[in-house]
């Protein structure tokens, strides 16, 4: 009998729900544990606490001199929570985010007293050992050292007993190590080209910012359950199992009643986000049995995807006091719905207007038009990118896997607006008549709200949607950071604002219009050039694979292919003259994500060489014996009747024979190509070779081993099962 499978059942199946803490309010917790507002007036003099609101705010640099005082406040605020070391919180391109503790404690070479001591250059700058994270080259080619630079406008916060101060991470010569620096330089990029068309409408606009709200799926398993797979262990999903007779079919998950044990780690969760800033809002069941959403209220884009690479770090710190383990990854099982995580994108005024949300009168409709179209025409010109953005080894099971959302970039905007678009397309060239103008205004453009307030068509096979007041891009992956999608959008919106704004100048200075007319005139064109990207039909759909085919759009189903885009001449260009990334620091990313993505199969090919030669072949084997035994004996007790008595023994011998040696050779053959794509010294043949000839053994080796799954003797099956996995809460 397999004792660890069945041990790891008993411990699941006796566990209670783990008692919460009840802590005092939401509303007079949240942010306990950051270094925010009230903190720095509370700790900080006027001056220094003056000079981080300003590096906030209009990101003005603070003055070193200060940098003594504020790390002096910051210490003694982190003391008197009981913290005794802090770090520099980064997140390098291996997509988790990296922290080395520094004790407060120092003595003084002197002989003087022990003391705690945080001085001004430990908080602005550190040197990590730089050489163990990825690079891509750029360290090379250049100076060996990494630095990495307080972000102030992410505030530092206390986690357990350490102060975390978010930086970014860069290398001696200023390239971007890391995955915040590019996307500060977006959103920098992004507030300028956006302030300025924003003004065209309103001259009291001085600064936008891009908001972001992610929504973030995940499975939680019980944590013997999960350690009872090598392959959940070492991959994060399963490479294996026959999908259990009842899987989602009867759509009894999705919004149902939060099971107790994870409901008590939703709470306990929730605690800790409230201590840490991270405003989460909403949790419920997903389609699939054990998978979950939580979603936060929205925020400025950089403090959303800080907390959002905190929060997957803290949901798996909590998951262990509850005896459970997340699974981040995209398609952890198979036959059931996988994860994403829905990049909920929108651009704010400091005025306090949401550019993508209709208003009130005409000219207000106009403003959101103007860049509800511009958005249109970004991902129009570079869909290719934005499949980039997200493509990784895990996300493929999604893309172009028949699964939510296709490969293929498409926009969603829903039937009203598209009339709205069609309305607009028809409106003449050049000068406006006043009563054009006042028709225009009032019957197209002044009507939008009315007609969004009934826009509840969404479309989930889509992946980049309107949604009302936001476009949602769905396409990201559960386990990926946001800031490779985020950084993308909003630099390919500034340059389309960027272009847009010159367009529109033009017209007026050259072309003697009016600035409506001008705009209206630009947003005309705009919409006959990106009618290729909308649809609002079926996604998963053959006939649309057909179209978009015939429209031009690219249809990458997996990450090598996908990648390619990152290193195209548009790719470059549109990063370079935004000032986002040099080329250098756009092909790093393109080489570390390549290589991310070999590493990643490479894993997964050897965790289920191992699991079919050690797992499923012993025991098939030990189950073929039983049979042979049991033949045996008829044979004894039958004589030549056994022939007749044991046919169906004999037939299932037969196919346990056939299903084993299928198996062994298989993992052979996968063995010996994963050997020749090693030797391959190109890192993209070695990518393709992964994908197109080493991947495609896993089908052919799991199918196998599925079956044999349904033959074997449950009692001797050794590897936990999918009933089991998705259905012990
Ligand atoms: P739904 O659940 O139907 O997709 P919601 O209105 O509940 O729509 O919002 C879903 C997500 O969108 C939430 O995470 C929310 O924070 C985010 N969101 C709402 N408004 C904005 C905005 N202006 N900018 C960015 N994200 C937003
Ligand atoms: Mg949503």
């Amino acid at each position: 009998m397999s004792t660890f499978r069945f041990e790891a059942l008993k411990t699941a199946n006796s566990r209670k729900p783990v008692e919460v803490e009840v802590l005092p309010r939401k509303s007079q917790i949240f942010g306990e544990n950051v270094f925010n507002d009230k903190a720095m007036r509370q700790f900080l003099t006027p001056e220094s606490y003056k000079a981080v609101r300003a590096a906030i705010d209009q990101g003005v640099k603070i003055d070193r001199r200060l940098a003594d005082n504020i790390a002096q406040g910051m210490k003694d605020w982190a003391m008197s929570k009981g913290v005794t070391h802090y770090t520099h919180w980064f997140q390098p391109l291996t997509g988790t985010t990296a922290e080395k503790h520094d004790a407060f404690f120092e003595t003084d070479f002197e002989g003087g007293d022990p003391v705690e001591k945080f001085a001004g250059t430990q908080l602005v700058q550190q040197e990590p050992d730089a050489s163990s994270f990825p690079n891509g080259g750029i360290r090379n080619t250049f100076e060996a050292r990494g630095y990495t630079a307080w972000d102030p406008t992410s505030p530092a916060f206390v986690f357990g007993t350490t102060l975390c101060i978010p930086t970014v991470f860069v290398s001696y010569t200023g390239e971007a190590l890391d995955n915040k620096t590019p996307l500060l330089r977006a959103l920098s990029v992004i507030d300028t080209a956006a302030t300025e068309v924003a003004r065209y409408f309103d001259k009291n606009v001085k600064k936008v910012t891009a908001t972001l709200g992610w929504e973030q799926e995940f499975f939680l398993i019980d944590s013997a359950l999960a350690s009872s797979r090598p392959d959940i262990l070492q991959t994060g999903r399963t490479l294996l199992g026959h999908v259990s007779a009842k899987g989602q079919q009867l759509e009894d998950h999705y919004f149902g009643s939060i099971p107790s044990r994870v409901l008590n780690y939703m709470r306990d969760l929730e605690n800790e986000c409230m201590l840490l800033g991270i405003p989460v809002k909403t949790r419920h069941n997903e389609v699939a049995p054990n998978q979950f959403e939580l979603a936060p209220i929205f925020e400025e884009t950089n403090l959303a995807v800080d907390h959002n690479s905190l929060l997957m770090d803290v949901m798996q710190k909590v998951a262990e006091r509850h005896y459970f383990k997340v699974l981040f990854h995209e398609k952890p099982f198979k036959g059931v719905n996988g994860s994403g995580k829905h990049n909920n994108w929108s651009l704010a005024t400091d005025t306090g207007v949401n550019l993508l949300s209709p208003g009130k009168t005409p000219m207000s409709n106009l403003q959101f038009l103007t860049f509800f179209i511009n958005t249109i025409k970004a991902v129009s010109e570079h869909e290719e990118l934005m499949r980039a953005s997200v493509a990784s080894a895990s996300n493929d099971h999604r893309l172009g896997a028949n699964e939510a959302p296709p490969a293929i970039i498409s926009i969603f905007i829903g039937q009203q607006l598209t009339k709205v678009l069609e309305e607009l397309e028809g409106v003449s060239t050049g000068k406006l008549s006043p009563e054009e103008k006042t028709d225009l205004k009032l019957n197209v453009v002044g009507k939008i709200p009315d007609v969004l307030l009934d826009n509840t068509d969404r479309n989930r096979t889509s992946p980049f949607a309107f949604t009302g007041n936001k476009f949602e891009f769905r396409a990201v992956g559960s386990t990926a950071n946001c800031a490779n999608a985020m950084t993308m959008l909003n630099t390919i919106m500034a340059k389309q604002l960027t272009v847009f704004k010159q367009q529109v100048d033009t017209l007026i200075e050259k072309g003697g219009l009016k600035k409506d007319e001008a705009i209206f005139n630009v947003l005309r064109e705009y919409i006959k050039e990106t009618k290729n990207i909308l649809f609002e039909g079926d996604g998963y759909s053959e006939a649309w694979e057909k179209e978009a085919e015939k429209r031009g759009l690219s249809n990458y189903k997996t990450t090598p292919e996908a990648l390619k885009a990152k290193i195209s001449e548009k790719s470059y260009e549109v990063f370079e003259s935004m000032n986002v990334m040099n080329r250098t620091e756009v092909h790093a990313r393109y080489e570390i994500e390549l290589e991310d993505y070999i590493k990643k199969i490479q894993i997964e090919g050897r965790v289920l060489g191992d699991i079919a030669r050690n797992h499923v072949i012993p025991t098939a084997l030990r189950y073929q014996n039983l049979l042979i035994e049991n033949v045996k004996g008829l044979k004894e007790i039958f004589g030549e009747e056994f022939q007749e008595i044991a046919k169906e023994q004999i037939i299932i011998l037969k196919k346990i024979s056939g299903h084993i040696s299928a198996i062994n050779e298989n993992v052979h053959l996968m063995i010996n190509e994963r050997k020749k794509a090693n030797a391959l010294e190109d890192l993209e043949a070695a990518a393709y070779a992964y994908c197109n000839v080493v991947k495609p053994y896993f089908d052919i080796i799991r199918h196998h081993s599925d079956k044999l799954e349904l033959m074997v003797d449950n009692e001797l099956w050794t590897l936990t099962k999918y009933r089991e996995l998705l259905f012990t809460r």
